[in-house]
């Protein structure tokens, strides 16, 4: 069984309701973690910690290391103590550094007490490629985006897709194609993308946005063509209230009519033969 918990659906800044981006995929008997945003701080909520019980070792898989991605390591001492932690993300052959010496000058001092490296965990750090990897029987394929640094879209086992930070792009059609859940980041509601669209037009300057983040149109179209199951909007703008968002996901179901709002504390399930959603917290 595969299931999808969302512990947190912004990107950029944690609001009320939703943390910075991360999401808890229990796949097989493995706990994976697609991002460590203030989200991880959700472990501390109860219908979390259950799902924490069940494992002792974690797999958390990074996109890139902006902060919105990356702050929640610091709250790994807490709620993985003692328990076997693997972090992997984009290394050496897409920043030139290792994974081991990013990671350990952003979690150390003057910035956090404790250096990564002497987190109280059985921990390994491991470098993806872009292409193909394996981790312990887990096969994570990756493709590199259009960021303002460079950000990888992740693919687990050809079933689980999560692209966050990217403009929209082709090559995310024929990589996503056919899996069961996409995990698209979307930026810009349809008012935003148009406004774009006009002021481009008399400065290229202001087509920039669009270089780094996604608009839902173009979300959903990329949903609609590479023949997913189901399209859920993550990395939503802090800028937007949930009205906002609503209408968001109003818009990309024109397009894609099995789309979703991310929403903290749902989780989804994508069993072998059935699918069903349930919502563990109501959307306050
Ligand atoms: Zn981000
Ligand atoms: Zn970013």
């Amino acid at each position: 069984m595969v299931k999808l918990a969302t512990l947190g659906s912004m990107g950029w800044i944690p609001t009320r309701n939703r943390h910075t981006c991360c999401y808890c995929l229990e796949y097989g008997n493995k706990l994976i973690i697609l991002d460590a945003g203030t989200g991880i701080a959700r472990f501390d909520e109860p219908w979390a910690q259950k799902i924490l019980q069940h494992y002792h070792k974690a797999y958390v898989i990074l996109s890139h290391y902006h902060l919105d991605h990356a702050a929640g390591l610091i709250y790994l001492p807490h709620f993985f103590k003692d328990k076997e932690v693997h972090i992997a993300g984009p290394g050496q052959s897409i920043y030139g550094q290792r994974v081991t010496d990013i990671l350990s000058r952003l979690i150390a001092p003057p910035y956090f007490g404790r250096p990564l490296l002497d987190f109280p965990m059985n921990l390994t750090l491991h470098e993806l490629v872009i292409g193909a990897n394996i981790i312990d029987n887990i096969r994570i394929d990756t493709i590199l985006q259009e960021h303002n640094d460079p950000s990888i879209g992740i693919k687990i086992d050809n079933t689980v897709c999560y692209i966050t930070d990217t403009a929209c792009n082709q090559q995310t059609v024929d990589f996503v194609r056919g899996c069961k859940l996409l995990l698209h980041e979307t930026w810009f509601d349809i008012q935003d993308y148009n406004t774009i669209i006009r002021e481009g037009k008399s400065s290229p300057d202001a087509m920039k946005p669009l270089k780094s983040h996604s608009p839902v149109n173009r979300v959903a179209e990329i949903a609609r063509d590479a023949s997913v199951e189901t399209l859920m909007l993550i990395h939503l703008n802090p800028v937007y209230d949930e009205k906002r968002l609503s209408a968001m996901e109003k818009a990309a179901k024109e397009i894609f009519p099995n789309s979703q709002l991310a929403v903290d504390g749902q989780y989804f399930i994508l069993a072998a033969k059935e699918r069903e959603e349930k919502k563990v917290r109501s959307r306050k």
